[in-house]
């Protein structure tokens, strides 16, 4: 694998866009233009002039693209990213782009081109609602995370996938810049000096750090299914009715509540961020209201979906026993929690902030904005094995704001 890696340039990629079979007519024109907004990788957009057929290259680049070549990255991040996405394909096809090829020498998927979608979190700072987004990702996550699992899977082929997904490197980037980082006074941190004081009381919160340690050691040894584990929503992409999930480069196994808990936190930061960015107060307060009834659908729609497939398919004689699914989703729920508040904490404090936030440009007024968000994620994380309900986690974000 890999030994003929090179990363390709514009050109290159039009050229290797017209050598694959079956997708572009000899004369086909092709326009090309590198569209990665992400922090990781190049992504190509070839468009035949000719045909309107298009298709998208990702490759990976051996180093991460944010920081550059002193951050050197592994190039088998791109074989999980096509094998997640491949079995996503299997699972849940109407919900992630289709694979046509994966190229092990230069760490490059040819995908389906889904350019008539956008960026969630662009059509959330815009402040678009999604009549599909709700059921879809509830869909997307039951089906994902059940077929993936123990529960479903004979245990030795869940062992196999285990080995199969193991991803130490990506799993190192959120070990460090999700659940350790942001609780001290790390170099990696980047925030608003506004808000410096909240941020000190937060790394002096011993009782926070202490169930932050406890979630971070879930996330490294718990193996219960194959995560997303990326599912912020720049990794949706949306229409108004269809539902897409890409970019599953640091898919392994881990807890299931870590991916349910990654979509809510980035709902909560939506949630904050139009205190600034929807100056209408009525107007405002739908959004806010549509938002938290989105986090609710998603959790309830999840828990129906995965109790269904458990229904279904469950034949083991212990998974059975009367009230263990119950346990299941409650933990996961407080996982959720849990899992939420880290990632809602480390999106203001640590190395990658989102443009939710980043967008609001008085800094004062992002102040505001990010405090709320903190406020929240602190929360999320203290209480997390109180919380009953989905409506106690939307419920603690009503309360703050
Ligand atoms: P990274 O891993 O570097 O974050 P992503 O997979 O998130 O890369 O892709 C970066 C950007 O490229 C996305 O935000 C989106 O705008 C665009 N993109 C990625 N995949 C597709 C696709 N299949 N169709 C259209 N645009 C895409
Ligand atoms: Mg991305
Ligand atoms: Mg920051
Ligand atoms: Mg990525």
């Amino acid at each position: 694998m890999f030994e003929n890696y090179k990363a390709l340039t514009e050109k290159d990629a039009v050229e290797y866009a017209r050598s694959l079979p079956d997708l572009f007519a000899g004369d086909a024109e092709l326009a090309n233009r590198e569209i990665g907004d992400g922090n990781l990788n190049l992504v190509f957009h070839i468009v035949d002039q000719k045909s309107g057929k298009s298709v998208i290259l990702k490759q990976a680049l051996p180093y991460a693209r944010v920081v550059g070549e002193s951050w050197p990255l592994t190039l088998d991040r791109s074989r999980i990213e096509a094998e997640a996405l491949k079995q996503a394909a299997k699972l849940v096809p109407e919900l992630v782009p289709a694979v046509y090829f994966y190229d092990d020498q230069l760490a490059l998927t040819a995908m389906e081109d889904l350019s008539d979608h956008i960026i969630l979190r662009k059509g959330l700072i815009a402040g678009k609602v999604y009549p599909r987004l709700a059921e879809d990702l509830a869909k997307y996550l039951a089906h994902t995370l059940f077929f993936t699992s123990e529960y479903y899977l004979d245990a030795q082929e869940k062992k196999e996938n285990v080995r199969r997904f193991i991803n130490p490197e990506m799993c190192k980037i959120t070990e460090d810049l999700v659940f350790t980082d942001p609780y001290y006074n790390a170099e990696t941190n980047s925030f608003n000096p506004l808000i410096r004081e909240t941020v000190e009381s937060i790394w002096r919160n011993h009782q926070l750090k202490r169930e932050i340690a406890r979630l971070k050691e879930s996330f490294m040894t718990r193996t219960q299914a194959l995560l997303h584990g990326d599912l912020h929503t720049g990794s949706i992409m949306v229409k108004e009715d269809s539902t897409k999930v890409i970019d599953p480069e640091f898919a392994y196994y881990g807890p299931i509540g870590f991916d349910v808990g990654a979509v809510i936190a980035n709902l909560f930061l939506s949630f904050v961020s139009h205190e600034a960015h929807t100056q209408d107060k009525k107007r405002r307060e739908e959004y806010q209201h549509w938002l938290l009834d989105t986090v609710e659908q998603i959790w309830n729609g999840f828990e129906r979906e995965f109790r269904a497939l458990w229904k279904e398919h469950v034949k083991d004689e212990m998974w059975s026993v009367p009230g263990f699914l119950d346990d299941v989703l409650f933990q996961a729920l407080q996982d959720t929690s849990g899992f939420a508040g880290c990632k809602m904490m480390r999106r203001v404090i640590g190395l990658a902030p989102v443009a939710d936030l980043e967008s609001i440009e008085d800094p004062a007024v992002r102040a505001e904005a990010e405090i709320k968000a903190l406020q929240i994620g602190e929360q999320l994380v203290l209480k997390c094995k109180s919380i009953q309900t989905v409506s106690d986690l939307t419920n603690l974000a009503r309360e703050i704001l």
